[in-house]
């Protein structure tokens, strides 16, 4: 990067934003990171991760925290099960020799965190406008004050970006699909029949236009989601996440004439319920650079969670922008350069999480879904006999 400093700002401290902050501090350049939650504990982080070896891990590497990863990776939880609704187990993969092991969302975030210095992250900002100054560069404006001014703003702020409209007219698109999340607690000692069902690593069922993902998570913790094709609003009508007996009563009767071994995940259920309408930016999402502010992560490229790209997506994002800027002497150039190869890259997985949300509950989803894991473990087996030989 060039001998003068610029001062950079990155909005957002989930994986993208923090993987970014890290690689940069770890070249010695300087960033401002503001998050909108109050703390790091402020809030659950969420459920389990697969890191891809080729963007995940890589960018992992690339921030010198491989030995951290492998401490809290677990190679042990990449197994797969698919059923139909009757509770017929279809097909089951426990080969656990995969090179993706799932994380745990707080873990990672914890990994990232303490790789950085203390105050790294300027916590309780929540970004409301960036706001372009006269001479080229941005203040970012605050709930409860302003800060700046800033040569790069580097929007990592999630699906509802505050940095994106400076340079895309795109909203995020509600794809059909809402997602009601639970959990079940300590499920090897309390549920074994339930931990028996998901095994290690994750589940799926399908049946009369309602379908179940369960995925295993670290302490034994099992998070499901079931799965509406329905209109946005819907949800919210129909359940109230306020009162955890009424959501198990509710699931219950969408899930009407399913096996009780798979109804049992909902009536083990603890009391934390959450309503997800999936969204997803359209697949191509682009915008024409803008000197001094960029976007990456979801922010940049938000799409369906089918194919777990999303976080992988994230983080090697931040991997390349901070290659570009770490390595020339023109940090415009730079981040002109990181747009166009990331526009490129991340077409692809968009459009396979597209089309996954747009068949998920079709007539012809569960063949899907099947045809996909099997190929898996054709390829898995192959690559296997080939390194054999
Ligand atoms: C139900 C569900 C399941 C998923 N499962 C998977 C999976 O298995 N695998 C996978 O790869 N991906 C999954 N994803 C997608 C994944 O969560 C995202 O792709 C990933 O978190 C993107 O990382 P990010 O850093 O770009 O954004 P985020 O993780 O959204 O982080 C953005 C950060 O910015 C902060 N922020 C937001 N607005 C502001 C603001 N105005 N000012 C300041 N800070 C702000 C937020 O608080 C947050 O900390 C899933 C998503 C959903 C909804």
């Amino acid at each position: 990067m060039s001998s003068s400093p610029i001062r950079i700002a990155i909005v957002g401290a989930g994986p993208g934003g923090l993987t970014l902050a890290r690689l940069l501090h770890v070249a010695g350049i300087k960033t401002r990171l503001f998050e909108r939650e109050a703390s790091a504990n402020a809030r659950p982080q969420g459920g389990t991760l697969d890191l891809h070896a080729e963007s995940g891990q890589l960018a992992l590497a690339r921030a010198g925290l491989t030995d951290g990863f492998l401490r809290i990776a677990r190679y042990e939880d990449q197994g797969s099960r698919l059923y139909d609704g009757d509770g017929q187990l279809l097909l089951a993969d426990d080969d656990m020799t995969g090179d993706r092991p799932e994380v745990d969302r707080t873990a990672l975030r914890d990994l990232l965190l303490q790789s950085l210095p203390p105050d790294a992250v300027a916590w309780g900002h929540g970004l409301r406008e960036v706001s372009p100054r006269d001479d080229g560069r941005y203040d970012l404006i605050f709930d409860d004050g302003r800060e700046g001014p800033f040569d790069l703003v580097i929007g990592a702020d999630g699906a509802w970006s505050q940095v994106r409209p400076l340079v895309s007219r795109y909203q995020p698109q509600y794809s059909g699909l809402t997602f009601i999340e639970f959990g079940i607690d300590d499920v090897d000692a309390n549920h074994p029949a339930l931990s028996q069902l998901v095994g290690r690593g994750k589940m799926g069922a399908e049946s009369a236009g309602r379908s179940l993902i369960v995925q295993r998570n670290d302490n034994a913790h099992l998070r499901g989601y079931a799965i509406f094709r329905v209109p946005v609003e819907w949800a919210e009508r129909r359940f109230d996440v306020t009162s955890p007996a009424a959501m198990r009563r509710a699931l219950l009767g969408e899930f009407a004439g399913w096996a009780d071994t798979l109804l049992d995940l909902f009536r083990a259920s603890n009391d934390q319920f959450a309503l997800r309408p999936i969204h997803a930016l359209p697949v191509g999402h682009y915008w024409t650079n803008r000197p001094g502010i960029t976007l990456l992560g979801d922010a940049a490229h938000l799409m369906s969670p089918f194919g777990g790209e999303g976080v992988n997506a994230a983080m090697l994002d931040a991997a390349e922008l901070a290659g570009y800027l770490v390595g020339s002497a023109d940090w415009q150039e730079a981040v002109r350069a990181y747009e166009t190869g990331m526009f490129v890259r991340v077409a692809e997985p968009a459009g396979e999480a597209a089309e996954a949300a747009a068949t998920e509950l079709s007539h012809i989803s569960q063949e899907l879904t099947l045809a996909h894991h099997q190929l898996h473990m054709q390829m898995r087996a192959a690559a296997g006999h080939a390194a054999a030989r």
